[in-house]
C-alpha cells in the first residue's frame, strides 16, 4: 500500500505552522522548507493535525512529499515530554479525544497565566486571542507574542527567559498524559512515535534510560537526535541506545517561522530512516508529489 522509495530527500520532519505556535500558514511553512532545499517535509503542530490538508496541497504543488505528523504533549514527573507522531489516523477516537482534552486544557491554562500576568502588566486575554490563529493550539508562545505587541518584552526568547519562566510565578502547567499513554495512543492509531528533542538541557533533561527502554517496549519507534537543543552528551547516549534497540533516529529543524531562530533543513533525516517511518506507519499515508 505505502510506496517506500517515491519520496526524495533531504527530509525535515519537524515543522510548526500558525495552527500551533509557528508564525506562518501551513502552505508558507512548506514553501520555506522547499526554499531550503527540502524534498520531504512533515508538519508537526502541537497536539493537532488541522494543518495537514493545506500543507499537503502546498507541498504537492511544490513537488515535495508530505509526511503527516504532529508533536504530542506528554508529561513525565516534572518533565514536559514532546512526542512526534507520524502517519497516525487523525480520526482514531481515543487519540482524538486525548488531543481534544490537551488542547482544551491548554486554553484554560493560558487564560490562567494571563490572569496572573494581568495583575502586574497591561495585558488582557483579548491580546492573546489576537495573536492566535483560528483553531490553533494555544501555548505560551502566543502569550509571548501578546507581550511583544504590548511592548513589555522584545521577543519570544525574552518572554521565555523572563515572565513566562516558571520561576517568575505566573506559570501554570497544562494537562498532558504520561508518555506511556501517549505512545500507546499513537501506536493504536497506526502512528509512529518518536521522542522530540529528548536530551535538552535544564529542567526538561532526558528521561532515565530505564524509562526510555520501557517506552521502547511499548512501541516507541525512535529518537529525534539531530535537534539544536539536544546536548552533545545526550546525543551520544541516545545514539548508543538507538543502536542497541535498532531504533529510528531522525534529525529536524523544529521550525517555528519567526518565533524561533531554527531554520528549515538545519538538521535532516536520512532517506533510510524516512523509509522506515513510511514502512511502519499505517494510520494515514504520505502524500507524494
Ligand atoms: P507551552 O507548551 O505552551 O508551555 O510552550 C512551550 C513552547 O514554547 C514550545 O513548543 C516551544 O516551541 C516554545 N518555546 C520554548 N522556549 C522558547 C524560546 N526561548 N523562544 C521561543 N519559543 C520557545
Ligand atoms: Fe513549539
Ligand atoms: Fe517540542
Ligand atoms: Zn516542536
Amino acid at each position: 500500500m505505502t510506496t517506500v522509495g517515491r519520496f526524495r530527500g533531504p527530509s525535515d520532519l519537524h515543522l510548526h505552522s500558525a495552527r500551533s505556535d509557528g508564525t506562518e500558514s501551513p502552505a508558507d511553512v512548506m514553501r520555506a522548507a522547499h526554499a531550503a532545499g527540502i524534498g520531504t517535509a512533515s508538519l508537526t503542530d502541537h497536539d493537532t493535525s488541522v494543518g495537514w490538508g493545506e500543507a499537503a496541497a502546498a507541498s504537492s504543488a511544490l513537488g515535495m512529499t508530505f509526511l503527516p505528523g504532529m508533536e504530542m504533549s506528554a508529561r513525565h514527573a516534572w518533565r514536559s515530554v514532546h512526542i512526534l507522531a507520524y502517519l497516525f489516523d487523525p480520526a482514531d477516537a481515543a487519540l482524538a479525544a486525548e488531543l481534544d482534552r490537551i488542547r482544551d486544557d491548554r486554553l484554560g491554562r493560558a487564560e490562567r497565566i494571563v490572569g496572573h500576568l494581568a495583575r502586574d502588566y497591561d495585558l488582557s486575554w483579548a491580546d492573546v486571542v489576537a495573536q492566535t490563529g483560528d483553531g490553533a493550539t494555544v501555548g505560551r508562545p502566543h502569550i509571548a507574542d501578546a507581550l511583544v505587541a504590548r511592548g513589555i518584552v522584545a521577543d519570544r526568547a525574552a518572554a521565555f527567559d523572563g515572565v513566562l519562566h516558571p520561576r517568575e510565578g505566573y506559570y501554570e502547567p497544562h494537562y498532558a498524559p504520561d508518555p506511556f499513554t501517549a505512545v500507546d495512543l499513537i501506536v493504536a492509531a497506526g502512528g509512529v512515535p518518536v521522542i522530540a528533542h529528548p536530551a535538552t538541557a535544564g529542567r526538561e533533561r532526558m528521561m532515565p534510560v530505564p524509562v526510555l527502554e520501557e517506552l521502547i517496549a511499548r512501541g516507541l519507534a525512535g529518537f529525534e537526535i539531530g535537534h539544536r537543543e539536544n546536548t552533545e552528551a545526550g546525543k551520544a547516549q541516545l545514539r548508543r541506545l538507538a543502536e542497541r534497540h535498532d531504533l529510528i533516529v531522525t534529525g529536524s529543524s523544529d521550525y517555528h517561522g519567526a518565533g524561533k531562530p531554527n531554520r528549515p533543513g538545519e538538521n535532516t533525516t536520512s532517506d533510510a530512516m524516512v523509509a522506515r517511518i513510511i514502512a511502519r506507519g499505517h494510520g494515514s499515508a504520505p502524500v507524494f508529489a
